[in-house]
């Protein structure tokens, strides 16, 4: 098989994250497949089971034993395809399909290409002979998407118990992308250096309810509806400090002449930066946002319900701590409009970790060995990946993947049409060779050097 007609399979195999028993088969034919694809590897590493679910847990044990292990993150989960969006899909999700220089699928790009690549590229160094001088631990969580608590979660607890620290984590995160940011023609590398937490909060309006042709004069549904008018309308804006900051001057190195006095002066403005980009694409990556995911009320026709309620789905950057935020929502809708909040999920944002030093410089090497030209900018990552799970366990924790997506394909992730091209996918089995080696060759920073907050 070629390395893309692997990738091609594992995208068949149908693991979508789900809890209980019925995806299990799914994850089963992934596992035989990556063991059946990758001979040497299966030879050479260790591979556990780990916790309840499909998680596991691979390592390649270094020859010196001073030197702190480090682990790549990559999850065995995807999203599901909804059925009414199928017939927007050029090849079936799950079918496993190559075609006009693509592979086809879910998980193309989010993240079975990371997976499979980072095991080809463990397969093609040992078919080279190499043996590592540091531990490399591979993570394979198996419901990232739906939180990671049977996954990655049971796996950072494994490690935990055997009192093992980690040099690093490297987890899902920043492509590399072209024509994403005005004034740039170069293209960008991201690399996560924390990441945003994630607060669920149900808010909820009660009144006594009754009649459709009795209204009574302060209902549930207009309460919320005004309360959750009056948040979407206000931000939450924190300074421009940290990991987007320093996104910023990273950009404003490389722009082109009016557009590196922009980015320097977003850099400097601070809040009122975040305010002109609140409602912005560019707002996930330097803020916090709220989202409305879910919204409740009624039973009947003509029942006037007696609540409503919504879900708040919102993002936390570091520096935003929850209970702040929840003080903040309650102040601007709690007596106002008679609204409780209810907390579901809270998860605070990552630590941050160094742009600067070995580790750091090394994953840049890598990713500049592949393209020369391209711009190392840390940001910080939008979303929560399983690297939540490991943070007390790292020195640092780092996110990218070393793939060159055209913006148009980023389009696919978590929708339809998620393709990535064949050459691409080589050479992101060849930017996680050039990964490896390069961290391996570092030498330990020292513990304490890692962690700015
Ligand atoms: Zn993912």
């Amino acid at each position: 098989m070629t390395p893309e007609q692997v990738l091609a399979k594992a995208l068949a195999c149908e693991t979508v994250g789900a809890r209980g028993a019925d995806s299990a088969p799914a994850f089963d034919a992934l596992h035989q497949l990556i063991q059946a694809a990758f001979p040497r590897l299966h030879r050479t590493l260790a591979r556990e089971r780990v916790g309840p679910g499909s998680a596991l847990l691979y390592r390649w044990q270094g020859t010196n034993s001073y030197l702190l292990p480090w682990a790549i993150l990559a999850h065995q989960d995807v999203v599901g395809v909804e059925p009414e969006s199928l017939s927007q899909w050029a090849h079936p999700p799950f079918g496993g399909v190559i075609a006009e220089g693509y592979v086809w699928g879910r998980g193309a790009l989010d993240m079975k290409s990371s997976l499979i690549g980072v095991m080809q590229a463990i397969e093609d160094l040992l078919a080279d002979g190499t043996v590592p001088q540091r531990t490399l631990l591979i993570c394979l969580g198996a419901d990232e998407e739906i939180g990671g608590r049977e996954g990655a979660a049971h796996i950072a607890e494994a490690l935990r118990m055997r009192q093992e620290r980690l040099a690093l984590t490297l987890d899902e995160g920043g492509f590399i992308v072209t024509g994403a940011f005005p004034g740039i023609a170069r293209p960008v590398s991201l690399i996560g250096v924390a990441q945003r937490g994630e607060l669920l909060v149900r808010l909820s309006a009660i009144a006594s309810g009754g009649h459709g042709g009795l209204p009574e004069r302060s209902p549930a549904v207009p309460r919320l509806i005004r309360a959750l008018d009056r948040l979407a309308r206000r931000a939450l804006p924190g300074p421009v400090d940290g990991a987007p900051r320093q996104m910023l001057l990273a950009l404003a190195e490389a722009a082109s002449l009016p557009w590196r006095w922009t980015y320097r002066l977003a850099a400097r403005l601070g809040r009122r930066t975040a305010r002109l980009l609140h409602g912005t694409d560019l707002a996930p990556l330097m803020q916090s946002t709220i989202a409305v995911t879910r919204l409740e009320a009624g039973v009947a026709n003509n029942v006037v319900p007696r609540t409503a309620s919504a879900v708040l789905d919102i993002r936390l950057r570091p520096g935003d701590d929850s209970d702040e935020v929840l003080r903040r929502i309650d102040a601007e809708v709690g007596k106002r409009f008679g609204i409780t909040l209810e907390v579901l999920e809270r998860i605070e944002p990552s630590p941050t970790s160094r742009a600067d030093g070995p580790i750091f410089e090394a994953l840049a090497g890598a990713v500049r060995a592949l393209s020369p030209e391209t711009v190392i900018a840390p940001y910080l990552s939008p979303n929560d990946g399983d690297s939540k799970f490991f943070a007390d366990l790292a020195v640092v924790q780092y996110r990218l993947v070393p793939l060159h997506v055209p913006a148009a394909d980023l389009a696919g992730i978590h929708a339809a049409n998620e393709r990535i091209c064949v050459a691409a996918y080589r050479a992101l089995v060849a930017g996680y060779r050039s990964i490896i080696s390069a961290i391996d060759a570092v030498d330990d920073p020292p513990p304490s050097a890692g962690r700015l907050a």
